[in-house]
């Protein structure tokens, strides 16, 4: 059953009663949870699974249909961040007024010298999510899941991470004044351990992949250990997830209230991925853009790639992986959405497609030399998958191509370091210089 007809055919709101408060939860335009796989609805509560099927859960809304100009005109008189399309997320109406860290309304970079480089004619952009709060696109995600927290009244908010999504959890929570404690392998990056750390919530590192580290967290949640917790990744998920349509209605908004063509998108658990097609599908429901045909790229890094492989092979269903890849924030080997990218690559008639380590190093040096952008590893994934689309005839090179960047390199030096340093290393002279080669 699709989500927009689920939608639709709301009536009442059911309202649900949370863990320690006896007030009834005001998610704004959420109006229950519906199960992706049978349909079957639930209240608004902290739950991600189908009591009847077992199917992932989602919310679904009582979407502001009927008056596209006055909802447009709504928008465009919002705050520069997320907030602006509160009317189309699981918040309540006054949430630019609470305490929160209001990423977004980042960047759309036309980048036409990478398109350039790359034969791209039709308009090329980068979606530069570096500018988050956090420097990654998970501020989006955990900004909606702190407003669940809250309505819930969890007080300690948590999550299990590749990453960027323990220091976006730490900050969010210090911002909201809850506590926070979450979950990372513990052989991440520097620069990403600090990050979780600094913000003075406890960090926990796991001896074991993320896929580990995300069954450890499902454990802890129907434990009395962790009673009160808020995952935002877990049993917030539904409310979490739909962050990430807001990079679509961004994109859209940014280029004129117009869908683009192509979208390369990169997959760590596939769900931005499936929530960009949802917020799309919702901007042409709601009227604020024209209904045209688009295609959804998946991106993943050779090293951790059981969507693309299962998209090459024809599969439905993904097989689990072990990763090994310097693109730790994608490096999920169990992707919980992977059927569904599989499924919206197909139906918008686009494809999954890896790059190897080597490769995404390129890439992230090909974005920087072009346009000034220093993306982390998952950035080198969609521009080093965006250019092998393009060789491959996949990628239409003269339609409109978004292609997003996630996160800020300086959280993945050591991906570049050992092949970017210094040019030379002079003695204060101008004889010496000028040895160097690099007088004009
Ligand atoms: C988490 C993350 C993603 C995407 O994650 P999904 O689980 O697929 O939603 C993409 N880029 C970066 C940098 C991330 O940290």
């Amino acid at each position: 059953m699709s989500v927009l007809a689920a939608a639709a055919s709301t009536g009442t709101s059911t309202s649900d009663t949370s863990p320690g408060t006896s007030t009834p939860v005001d998610l704004g335009p959420a109006s229950a949870l519906s199960c992706r796989e049978c349909g079957e609805r639930f209240p608004l509560a902290p739950a991600f699974a189908c009591t009847s099927c077992f199917g992932p859960l989602e919310a679904a809304y009582d979407l502001p249909l009927g008056d596209p100009e006055g909802l447009r005109r709504r928008i465009e008189a919002g705050p520069p961040s997320i907030w602006r399309y509160a009317p189309l997320l699981p918040v309540p109406a006054d949430v630019a007024d609470k305490p929160n860290l209001a990423p977004g309304w980042t960047q759309l970079v036309k980048a036409d010298r990478l398109a350039a480089e790359l034969g791209v004619t039709g308009g090329l952009y980068v979606k530069d999510d570096s500018g988050n709060p956090t420097h990654s696109f998970k501020d989006r995600v955990v900004a909606n899941a702190v407003e669940a927290a809250r309505a819930f009244g969890f007080t300690t908010l948590s999550c299990s991470s590749t990453g960027n999504l323990a220091g976006a959890v730490g900050a969010a929570a210090a911002r909201a004044g809850l506590r926070s404690c979450v979950f990372i392998p513990h052989d991440l990056e520097q620069g990403k351990v600090v990050m979780a750390a600094v913000y003075g919530g406890d960090v926990v590192g796991i001896e074991g992949t993320y896929d580990d580290v995300n069954r450890f967290c499902s454990e802890l949640i129907g434990d009395p250990a962790g009673e009160g917790w808020g995952f935002v990744n877990v049993n917030l998920r539904p409310y979490y997830a739909e962050g990430s349509k807001t990079l679509a209605y961004e994109i859209c908004e940014q280029l004129g209230w117009r869908l683009p063509d192509q979208l390369v998108v990169p997959i760590a658990s596939g769900s931005q991925l499936t929530k960009i097609d949802k917020g799309l599908r919702e901007l042409i429901a709601t009227g604020l853009v024209e209904e045209k045909p688009y295609k959804i790229f998946g991106a993943q890094a050779a090293g951790c790639s059981p969507v693309s492989q299962a998209f090459k092979a024809g599969h439905e269903v993904v097989r689990p992986v072990r990763p090994d890849t310097i693109a730790k924030s994608l490096a999920i080997g169990n992707p919980a959405d992977g059927p569904y990218v599989l499924d919206i690559a197909r139906r918008t008639g686009g494809a999954v497609e890896d790059v190897s380590d080597p490769e995404i190093v390129d890439a992230i040096k090909l974005l920087a030399r072009t346009e000034g952008i220093f993306a982390e590893t998952a950035g080198g994934v969609t521009v080093g998958v965006t250019r092998k689309l393009i060789e491959a005839g996949a990628l239409d090179p003269s339609l409109t191509t978004v292609v997003l960047n996630t996160g800020d390199g300086l959280k993945t030096l050591d991906a570049v370091a050992p092949t970017t340093g210094p040019t030379a290393i002079i003695r204060p002279n101008l004889d010496s210089f000028r040895e160097a080669g690099l007088a004009s």
